[in-house]
This record gives C-alpha cells, sequence and structure tokens, in this order.
C-alpha cells in the first residue's frame, strides 16, 4: 500500500516529446509542442466529497482515509498542494466539434499530474478537472462547477462497474469558491460551488491530439507522438513492428494501428448501446485512442427506450449525438483520426483505401456484435462469428419498434422480461402482464397491446426451443434469463437520481450520493442496494433540467 505522500510520478508520455514551461495566461496557440508545463491555480477551501475506493486501488492508495490523509487528499486533489516531483502539465490538442473543424483545443482546464506506476506495472495518468486555466483555456475559466463534477464522478465509476472501458475517477473535491455559470444559456449566469474530479486512465490522448498535428502540418512532432502513444499502449503492435526508438512509422503499423483504434471504438459502442449509455458529445477530442469512455459531459442515460434521444441541449435541434447515431458517429469520427494519419504515410493516395478498408471492417465488426448483443438481451446466445438465426432476426426487428410504439423504460423492460422468462407464464397475455410496469402509458392502445402479445406468441416457442441455447442451460428459460440477467443492467444512473443527490447536498446532506455509490457497484444484481432504484423516471424528471436536457454548461 502506498500512502497518499508518497505517491510517485513519472512521465514516460511527455519525457521525448517537445514542451514548455508557461504561465497559464493568456490563452495561446502553442505550434511546434505537445505539452505545456503549467502549474494549477490554488482554490480557497478544498474538501474532500467523495473517493472511490476502488480507483484508489489502482494506484495503490488506502480504500479509505484516515483524517490526517483526507486533509492532504483535499489539498493534493484540488492542486493546492504539489507532492515532491510533481510537475503538471497540459497537453494541446484539437478537434472536431459537432462536425466542423475547431482548431486548437486542449487541455484548457485539466492539469496532468504526472503517471503513477502500481504495483501490478500498471500505469495511470492522474488528472486534474478544474484545477484553473492553462494556455488552451481559450478565455474561459478553468474551473468546473460541482454538479458537472460529480457527474462525471458518479458516472465513471458507473460505468465501470458495468463492465465497460472507461477512465476512472479517484475522487471529488470542493473547492470553496463560486464559480458562474450560464446553465440555461439565457443569459441569466449566476454563481455555482465549484469541484475539482481527479480522474485516472491509462492515458487521456484522443483522437484530436493527432489531427491538430497533422492540421498545422507538424508532420515531424506527428511522428513522435505516434511512436509514443503506440510504444506505449499498444506494445503488441510495437513488438509486431518493430517500432523502436530509432525506427520509422511504416505503412503496415498505420493500418494496423488505425485497426486497432477502430476495433476497440466499435467494441465501446456495442457496450454504450447495450446498457443505454448516451455520451452527448462525441465531438473527435473527446475520443479516445484506446477505446475508453472519456469526458463526461451532457451525458445521459436512457429512461424510455428513444434513439432519437439526446441529453445535450446544444445538440436538441441537429441531434448529432442521438443515442441510435453514436456508432455512427465514432465511425465518422474514426475517418477523421485516419484523415491525420494520412501524412506519415510513405504514399498518402495509395494509403487511401487501405484506410477505408478498415473503417469498412469497424461496419462489419461492429454490425454482428450489435446483434450478437442484442440477442443476448433477449435470452438468445449467439456469438458473432455464427449465423445468425432469421427467426431471432425478425423478433429483434419488430422489438425495436415495439419498444418505441409507446414510451417503454429500457432498463425495466429487459430486466422484467428476464424475471418473467423464470416464471414461464402459460400464455402470451401472462408474459405481456408479467412485464407490463415498463411501459410509461397507463393502458397500451389496444393495437399495441395487439403487436405485444404476437410478439410474445412468436418469441416464447423460440425461447422454449434450444435454439441459440446459453452454454449450460438445463432449462431453456431459466438459462436464457441468467444470461439476460448478466447483460441487462438492473441498476443505471438515470440522470434524476444524480440530481436528486445534488439536490440533497445543497442542503447539506450526502445521503442520496452515498446510496447511488453503493448501488452503482453491483449494476447487474437485484440487491437492497439497487432495488430502491428499480423504478420508472418520475414524473417530474420528465421536463426538469439535469435530468431530461443538459446544457454544455459545466
Ligand atoms: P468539452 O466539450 O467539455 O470536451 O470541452 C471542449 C474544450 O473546451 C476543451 O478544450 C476543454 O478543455 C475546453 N473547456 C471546457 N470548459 C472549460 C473551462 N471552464 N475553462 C477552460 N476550458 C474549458
Ligand atoms: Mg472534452
Amino acid at each position: 500500500m502506498t500512502r497518499l505522500h508518497e505517491l510517485a510520478f513519472s512521465y514516460r508520455l511527455i519525457r521525448d516529446l517537445p514542451g514548455a514551461r508557461m504561465e497559464p495566461a493568456p490563452s495561446r496557440q502553442t505550434p511546434g509542442i505537445f505539452f505545456a508545463e503549467v502549474q494549477p491555480t490554488p482554490v480557497s477551501h478544498p474538501e474532500l466529497l467523495i473517493w472511490s475506493p476502488e480507483a484508489a486501488k489502482l494506484l495503490d492508495l488506502p480504500p479509505v482515509l484516515d483524517l490526517e490523509e483526507i486533509q492532504l487528499a483535499a489539498e493534493v486533489f484540488s492542486g493546492n498542494r504539489l507532492l515532491p516531483g510533481c510537475r503538471p502539465y497540459a497537453t494541446r490538442y484539437g478537434g472536431h466539434q459537432f462536425g466542423n473543424w475547431a482548431g486548437q483545443l486542449g487541455d484548457g482546464r485539466a492539469h496532468t499530474l504526472g503517471e503513477v506506476v502500481n504495483a501490478r506495472g500498471e500505469s495511470y495518468e492522474i488528472q486534474l478537472k478544474g484545477a484553473g486555466t492553462t494556455p488552451y483555456s481559450r478565455g474561459a475559466d478553468g474551473r468546473a462547477v460541482l454538479r458537472s463534477s460529480l457527474r462525471e464522478f458518479l458516472c465513471s465509476e458507473a460505468i465501470f462497474h458495468l463492465g465497460i472501458p472507461t477512465s476512472r475517477a479517484l475522487c471529488c473535491v470542493t473547492t470553496g469558491d463560486q464559480v458562474v455559470r450560464d446553465m440555461f444559456y439565457d443569459g441569466n449566469p449566476r454563481p455555482e460551488p465549484g469541484a475539482i474530479t481527479t480522474r485516472l486512465a491509462p492515458t487521456f490522448l484522443r483522437l484530436g491530439h493527432f489531427e491538430i498535428l497533422a492540421a498545422r502540418e507538424e508532420n515531424e512532432l506527428l511522428g513522435k507522438v505516434v511512436a509514443t502513444a503506440i510504444q506505449l499502449h499498444f506494445p503488441v503492435l510495437a513488438a509486431k513492428h518493430g517500432l523502436s526508438e530509432n525506427s520509422s512509422i511504416t505503412d503496415d503499423l498505420l493500418v494496423d494501428w488505425l485497426d486497432d483504434v477502430s476495433t476497440r471504438t466499435a467494441d465501446l459502442m456495442v457496450e454504450w448501446q447495450r446498457v443505454g449509455f448516451v455520451h452527448g458529445v462525441m465531438n473527435t477530442d473527446n475520443l479516445s485512442i484506446l477505446g475508453i469512455t472519456i469526458d463526461y459531459g451532457p451525458y445521459g442515460w436512457l429512461d424510455d427506450y428513444d434513439p432519437e434521444w439526446t441529453p445535450n441541449t446544444t445538440d436538441a435541434e441537429r441531434r448529432r449525438y442521438r443515442f441510435g447515431h453514436q456508432p455512427s458517429i465514432a465511425l465518422w469520427n474514426l475517418s477523421r483520426f485516419g484523415s491525420a494519419l494520412l501524412p506519415l504515410a510513405s504514399d498518402s493516395k495509395a494509403m487511401i483505401p487501405r484506410f477505408e478498408q478498415v473503417l469498412e471492417r469497424y461496419r462489419q465488426r461492429f454490425g454482428s456484435r450489435y446483434l450478437a448483443m442484442r440477442a443476448r438481451k433477449i435470452g438468445f446466445e449467439i456469438h458473432a462469428s455464427e449465423d445468425f438465426p432469421e427467426s431471432v432476426q425478425t423478433l429483434l426487428h419488430q422489438l425495436d419498434d415495439l419498444l418505441v410504439a409507446v414510451e417503454t423504460d429500457m432498463t425495466l423492460f429487459y430486466r422484467l422480461l428476464s424475471k418473467t422468462m423464470a416464471l414461464a407464464p402459460q400464455d402470451s397475455r401472462g408474459w405481456l402482464a408479467a412485464i407490463s410496469e415498463c411501459f410509461y402509458v397507463e393502458v397500451l392502445p389496444s393495437d399495441v397491446e395487439t403487436q405485444w402479445l404476437t410478439w410474445f406468441d412468436r418469441a416464447t416457442p423460440l425461447w422454449r426451443s434450444d435454439l441459440a441455447l446459453p452454454e449450460g442451460s438445463t432449462d431453456p428459460l431459466q438459462g436464457r434469463s441468467s444470461l439476460m440477467d448478466s447483460v441487462n443492467p438492473f441498476f443505471t444512473l438515470r440522470n434524476y437520481l444524480v440530481q436528486e443527490a445534488l439536490d440533497e447536498l445543497a442542503e447539506g446532506r450526502r445521503g442520496r450520493m452515498d446510496e447511488l455509490m453503493a448501488a452503482l457497484k453491483s449494476p447487474y444484481a437485484d440487491s437492497a442496494e439497487t432495488r430502491p432504484f428499480f423504478r420508472k423516471r418520475p414524473d417530474w424528471a420528465r421536463t426538469r433540467a439535469g435530468c431530461s436536457a443538459l446544457s454544455c454548461s459545466s
């Protein structure tokens, strides 16, 4: 176990890359460098709000802190105190925002304290979000409000416990300072409590880190950053292609790397779609090269299943980042990433068809895995490599229509279905009655009811048969029910739940926040911790800000 004051930082990412020591202000373009060495700006009264014992383990830090350590954690993870050997920096990146090239962005409110290697040899970047301005703040304040910080903290940990790749959150510290935000973008800015989230990831490198270098034709630096990223985070590829400090990047390596990043991203998209997570701002600067979920902003979770839904008010009109669009947006982002790598190819024109093949593989991989995932959600164990039974495909198509015919709660539907599976009702009326709690309407319109009954008539013989039966099932319905419980969460971090926790915090109570923290740790279990949250979004939350829609203001 490492004590907090013993945390030892290393700097493998920036060691051989160009950087410069800089004052945070003014915001500026920083051609020719990868990072700016810049100090956090102190806050007035840092207090540790919440600590993740599981994330602490990644750094070998204690799961529970004593009083002295709580004090020190507040100082260190607000940026007020730098531990010996700590040299914070902010990195330069660019990105496509809402489909348009936005130029240089960069860590405008993120300071990387350094990397920490744990006893298992795993390395994590430690990053403070909200610890003040950097050269990349673009005139903004470098701060974060408590509401967005707690949302990031809880959601990172919730996504992790769902088994989905993500950055982690170590802790959240309130700053004692107010931050002014115009939450509704309606010309009424008001002060809100500020906070800083400490987040961890093997790296926070994103697609935009490469895009900015290509856009500015800094090809030599682009090559260096690509080589560093591959050496540190894609060791299998580096070994396969004999990438060493003195060797150059080959065309084959570029193709393999784009393929690896695409594969991870495709798999991540399957996972987001599985649980009903909507990222909300899938700009290229918010997509990780590791295929992990990063940059939690105006994200949301589907209550009623609606592929058209986006939580982000900034995107309300065009709905670029709506739930059903996420997989194709990820592909669009990957094509931008591919373009950014082209300057490194020996013949960029000749490279284009090879990159296009990679993107085509993304489509195929996502397509087959998405179908297999959907099949598992309704109890059929079909592997992505197998032929997909026509009958299951038809069931899924019909289900797509049914889930949007009337508002249907996604989480409740799948779990009530698996529960019903274990009860094995006699007829389709019995099945429909057993799941009826998932509908937001009191009474189903008769045509929708008929469609559901027909669907159950079609599905139940398949469920009772041995078609795509989960391995080891003795009883088909029981076997399918267990499979479904392992892929359909019982608990998701519904938008209104975090809002309730924030409302309580504003009154000095932390009960709801702690209850959510306990529930999110076993999201597939029907347990004392999760059961209170197994219910539909209440009516009051339908239209309330923070529950139904979120602005980017954070
Ligand atoms: P986001 O949409 O949150 O991923 O942020 C896009 C860009 O804006 C990134 O470069 C952020 O660092 C920057 N940014 C967002 N909020 C702030 C802020 N309050 N102060 C400085 N930079 C910010
Ligand atoms: Mg971002």
